[in-house]
């Protein structure tokens, strides 16, 4: 039965399907326009229910191992679905299984590749070499994979002159949450540093960690960068963004249960930080709420806390026009990306239900989470 969303069962993520088809136009105008393949990064969003709008849409899927590429098998049946996974180290089983799935696979070292060799050589998957521009254009140190004594990609001074027999791809993933600007940038480099190997190449892959569903998102710099690309390098050009696929697509509905004070008001809320939205301690950030404002900005300010045991487990101070009260609803946004992922049930804290509203503000619950969904991790 559909529901409206503001009479849902808290705490509930709610995917926006007007906002995910409205992100998907935009990466299709991308594809269509460049001939490039732009891939879902499961990682960052990986509500299958949604696999076959998506697949409709763009070129595919990639994973960071076997069991999102599994996913993305069984799922996103619909287009053109290409499976493409990297991950920096596969053992041997999941390379048995990944080749039967996977039709394209990037490798992180040359030892990894050559030791998988004779499973993708016998399975005719076409492989890739991540590589490392060694080039930053971020100062968040645990998402920059340009960072010194980073484990991830390939620098120039450890590769060969051209690429191993067999190796078709150039895979290069440096950007968190950026521009067309810096990738732009680093495009430069890695021409500048690899230039003769990417006409070696069949494919170049150029990550994620594009935000082209952003409003302010540079998208004819974008374009211009594929097609020089797939131009001077006759070759097809992959990206496999994640956020941008969910970007401003959720929300995260909580209840407030109760309100102590301690300096200030602090509301306790049945949803959680720690468990249900991870990146806001561990990114971190502050997360968007609607009709709220900083602190101090409009009349109530208040603190907005979790039911956990974990003093931190803070979601940060917000004002509001008008007191919140106990059993009132909060509407967390931007919440589609990165929290079910990486959501947990530490302190024993239900998971929230997963619910899509339609273009219409109807709402259907897709999963709900019991005790079952904690124990079953445990023993
Ligand atoms: C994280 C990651 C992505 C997706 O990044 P977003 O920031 O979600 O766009 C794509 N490819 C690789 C290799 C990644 O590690």
């Amino acid at each position: 039965m559909p529901t409206k969303i503001n009479a849902l069962n808290t705490p509930v993520y709610v995917i926006d399907e007007g906002r995910i088809k409205h992100n998907l136009e935009i990466l299709k105008g991308v594809e269509e326009r460049t001939g490039c393949h732009i891939l879902l990064a499961q990682k960052a969003f990986s509500a299958f229910a949604l696999y076959p709008l998506i697949g409709s849409y763009i070129s595919g899927a990639t994973a960071s191992g076997l069991y999102e590429a599994r996913l993305a098998h069984e799922e996103m049946t619909t287009g053109r679905h290409e499976n493409h996974v990297f991950e920096p180290a596969f053992t041997d089983a999941e390379m048995a299984e990944i080749v039967t799935i996977c039709d394209h696979i990037s490798f992180n070292s040359l030892r990894q590749l050559e030791h998988h060799r004779p499973a993708w050589e016998k399975a005719g998957v076409s492989v890739g070499i991540r590589i490392n521009p060694e080039h930053s254009t971020q100062d968040h140190a645990i998402y920059d994979p340009c960072a010194p004594g980073s484990r991830l990609g390939v620098r120039r001074c450890d590769m060969p002159d051209h690429l191993p027999a067999g190796v078709e791809g150039i895979h290069f993933h440096t950007l968190c949450e950026q521009g067309a600007e810096p990738l732009a940038e680093t495009v430069r480099v890695v021409e500048e540093k690899f230039g003769p190997l990417l006409r070696e190449a069949k494919w170049i892959n150029l990550g994620g960690g594009h935000h082209i569903t952003r409003d302010d998102y540079n998208l004819p710099l974008l374009e211009e960068t594929i097609r020089h690309l797939k131009d001077t390098y006759d070759a097809e050009i992959y990206l496999e963004p994640g956020e941008a696929f969910a970007l401003n697509a959720g929300y995260l509905v909580t209840t407030v249960m109760d309100i102590v004070d301690n300096t200030l008001p602090i509301l306790i809320l049945d949803a959680s930080a720690a468990c249900h939205m991870p990146d806001v301690l561990e990114m971190p950030y502050r997360p968007p709420l609607k009709d709220s404002g900083m602190p101090n900005e409009k009349a109530y300010t208040c603190r907005l806390g979790s039911r956990t045991c974990l003093s931190g487990d803070i979601i940060g101070d917000y004002s509001f026009d008008t007191m919140p009260a106990i059993g009132d609803r909060l509407y967390f946004e931007d919440m589609a990306i990165y929290s079910m992922v990486k959501n947990n049930t530490f302190n024993g804290m239900p998971l929230p239900d997963i619910a899509i509203m339609d273009e219409n503000g109807d709402c259907r619950v897709i999963r709900h989470f019991d005790y079952h969904d904690f124990k079953e991790r445990l023993s």
